[in-house]
């Protein structure tokens, strides 16, 4: 039983019925899933939540299907650490990693978005899926199209990290890289999906894939005890992640499974390309698009769909943001890869930094909770680290050349005879 009433314009309101578009014909808005909460409170609750599959499929009354879910069942329902390591060097009291870097399938948050967009486009009778990426989306599409039988095209900028571009290539899509940045790969891709019968999860079934993010936040919620932290530090590309995690808290708090939210948001992005977290930090009104420069290239989105709604969500809780550097991200991989046993990429790693700076200058208090979002594995940007590691103690296979070429504090050193 489906719980959904249509699609709504956040803009002006008007009402649509369920089919897979994602702009208001009238005033141009974009369009969001609309749900039937008091049917939801009826059958939801923290018991039967918790008797769920061990996925994002534990919350499905609220996410946007009408029949059963048929794509994605490991997305989700993955590890919120208590990083005590790393709260003592940041000085904190009580601060949590959600980590979607591992146990998904394909290793990144978009396990999440997919697993709806593909079983949504199912529904609709979709053959063919598409999208836009920059890499961690075409994995996803690439990796769950695979499984479910789905013809799969993927475009992503020609410049992405090898590791994504293998990643993607092993489940046999038709992979299109295209000469050029994000935002152009994507409005070629607008223009497909306006000639072509394609189901691009993050175009035309966008209100519906978006929807898949809101189970990073439901399940931070549920982790934390049925609890909301105070302070979440989100990366953003093109935005929707932060919106859907705020989105989730205030949906639980509305269905009663929360007590008030009092939560504060905080928008993290790479200094090379910070479209929405200058524009907070500024308190604009008006977002500048940027053309990207970055190591964080998941985020590299110069022009993102939610930037706006972003701000609201950030300015709107009490938060805020912060932009890291590459020098900073890169050191941001370290610091959670030796405190906590992380391997994050390059989007984590502009997380952790920005979260590093809001706690050391003041913004963010030190007895607070907070949770810093890990959205993806850093054996797929190895490029970004690579030359920032020690190198490997090269030996010959012998104790001798061992003690010869390695320094170690117990060294027993013989004396000669
Ligand atoms: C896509 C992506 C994000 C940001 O997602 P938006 O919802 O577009 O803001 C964050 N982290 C990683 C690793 C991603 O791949």
């Amino acid at each position: 039983m489906s719980f959904v009433r249509g699609l709504k314009c956040r803009e002006c309101n008007r009402e649509y019925e369920t089919q897979p578009i994602y702009v208001c014909e009238y005033c141009f808005g974009s369009l969001e899933v609309d749900y039937d909460y008091e049917g939801i409170s009826k059958v939801i609750s923290k018991e039967k939540i918790q008797a769920g599959p061990p996925s994002l499929w534990r919350y499905k009354e609220l996410l946007p299907l009408d029949g059963e879910p048929t794509v994605g069942f490991t997305s989700g329902y993955t590890p919120l650490i208590k990083a005590d390591n790393l709260a003592k060097v940041l000085g904190v009291k009580e601060l949590y990693i959600k980590d979607d870097s591992a146990c998904h399938p394909t290793l990144s948050f978009k396990d999440r978005v997919v697993a709806v967009a593909l079983s949504k486009a199912k529904e609709f009778g979709f053959d063919t899926v598409a999208c836009a990426s920059t890499g961690n989306l075409a994995n996803s599409v690439s990796s769950q199209a695979a499984w479910a039988g789905l013809k799969r095209y993927v475009f992503i900028p020609s410049d992405l990290e090898l590791a994504k571009v293998i990643g993607s290539l092993v489940y046999e899509p038709n992979l299109v890289a295209v000469k050029g940045n994000y935002d152009e790969v994507n409005r070629l891709c607008a223009e497909i999906a306006s000639k072509y019968n394609w189901a691009f999860v993050n175009i035309n079934i966008r209100p519906f894939y978006a929807e898949g993010s809101k189970s990073f936040g439901y399940e931070i919620a549920e982790q934390l005890g049925w609890k909301t932290p105070k302070h979440v530090i989100s990366p953003a590309a093109g935005g929707s992640l932060i919106n859907k995690i705020w989105k989730s808290f205030k949906e639980f708090e509305k269905l009663g499974l929360v007590d008030a939210v009092d939560t504060k948001m905080y928008c993290a992005q790479a200094e090379g390309c910070s479209p929405i977290s200058t524009m907070i930090m500024n308190k604009a009104e008006v977002m500048k698009p940027v053309k990207p420069h970055t190591i964080a290239k998941s985020l590299a989105i110069g022009n993102p769909a939610d930037g706006y709604y972003a701000k609201d969500v950030c300015l709107g809780s009490g938060g805020g943001a912060q932009v890291a550097s590459d020098q900073e991200i890169v050191d941001a991989i370290k610091l959670l890869a030796s405190t906590e046993g992380v391997f994050t990429e390059t989007a984590g790693g502009v997380t952790l930094a920005c979260a590093k700076k809001l706690i050391e200058d003041g913004t963010i208090p030190k007895d607070e909770s907070i949770v810093v979002c890990i959205t993806g594995q850093g054996l797929k940007t190895q490029e970004a680290v690579q030359h920032h590691l020690a190198k490997p103690h090269v030996i010959d296979a012998s104790l001798a050349s061992f003690e010869e070429r390695v320094d170690f504090p117990d060294k027993k050193v013989e004396a000669k005879a």
